[in-house]
């Protein structure tokens, strides 16, 4: 983990907030930026775009440059991929209605968990865990407390050993859209798909060259080469992969919560030279150190 160093431009296109599952709001998220000195931020939230507005206004009041972002779930080969869509028009609205759908498809998953798990009354359980996960929409560690509550489990061991865990009645695949259908959607919005840290769906290389070959042919643009908590040698690794396949290159944090010693606003490694960032590309020309009067 390296701070850029004799520069005033620290980018970071991928963080959360409370809008997904971050833990500070839009503006604490955008405020902790500022004083990490990053200088442009892209907050890409899982599935929604709500934070958006808000992390906008507190940008412009921090000095900071925003940069509309978005993080979303999709399936590739029966595996979870994740695509962060960058620099697209937060006013589609069908890109709105889409979000809209992948918000719908985690309630279908949570309702069907509620489902398997309480066959003749699943409305109690799904609403005690919706209470576990602040209103919203519930996942298996929501409905592990929620069975604990009820006395059906004693706990987290026992709920995903006997209800939760892989195999049994509450292992519900989620409801993702294809690859090319997500990578479909940011490119319709005027975004720029990218695809987001690459090393952490363990493939082997030619698995993950298939995986980039697809997301390249389905429109996605983008890899991203630096990301918090990577292995000595990704980096090089995917910088290699990058150019190879002529991708521009991305950064960003995937920053969820302070305290964590590896991931913080702002802090990953410079990307290798050679690439072509991807922020070269946006619609909204930034200032950065190539385009900076010296
Ligand atoms: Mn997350
Ligand atoms: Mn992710
Ligand atoms: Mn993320």
């Amino acid at each position: 983990m390296t701070i850029p160093q004799g520069s005033s431009f620290c980018i970071d296109l991928h963080c959360h907030s409370t809008a997904s599952d971050g833990t500070l709001s839009p503006r604490e998220l955008v405020q902790r930026a500022g004083e990490m000195g990053v200088s442009h931020l892209a907050l890409t939230d899982h599935d929604t775009i709500d934070g958006l507005a808000e992390a906008r206004q507190y940008a412009q009041m921090e000095g900071l440059t925003l940069i509309n972002g978005v993080e979303l779930s999709c399936v590739w080969n029966r595996q979870t991929i994740h695509v962060v869509g960058l620099d697209f028009d937060h006013r589609s609205s069908r890109f709105l209605e889409v979000l809209a759908e992948q918000h719908e498809n985690r309630w279908r998953r949570a309702r069907k968990i509620a489902e398997r798990l309480a066959r003749k009354d699943p409305e109690p359980l799904l609403s005690l865990a919706t209470a576990k996960a602040g209103g919203d929409v519930p996942g298996r560690p929501h409905f592990a407390r929620a069975l604990i509550d009820q006395g059906v489990v004693s706990d987290m061991n026992q709920a995903f050993n006997r209800h939760l865990g892989a195999g049994k009645p509450g292992d519900v695949k989620a409801f993702w859209p294809e690859l090319a259908t997500v990578v479909r959607w940011i490119v319709e919005a005027g975004g720029v798909a990218v695809l987001a840290h690459p090393r952490k769906y363990k493939m082997t290389a030619t698995k993950l060259r298939g995986l980039v070959g697809d997301f390249k042919q389905a429109g996605g643009r983008a890899i991203e080469v630096s990301t918090s908590g990577q292995q000595s040698g990704d980096l090089g690794f995917l910088a290699e992969l990058c150019r190879r396949e002529g991708m521009w290159a991305s950064q960003g944090s995937d920053f969820h919560f302070p305290g964590a010693s590896w991931c913080e606003l702002g802090r990953m490694d410079k990307l290798p030279e050679g690439l072509d960032p991807v922020w070269q590309h946006f619609r909204q020309r930034l200032l950065t150190e190539q385009s900076a009067p010296a």
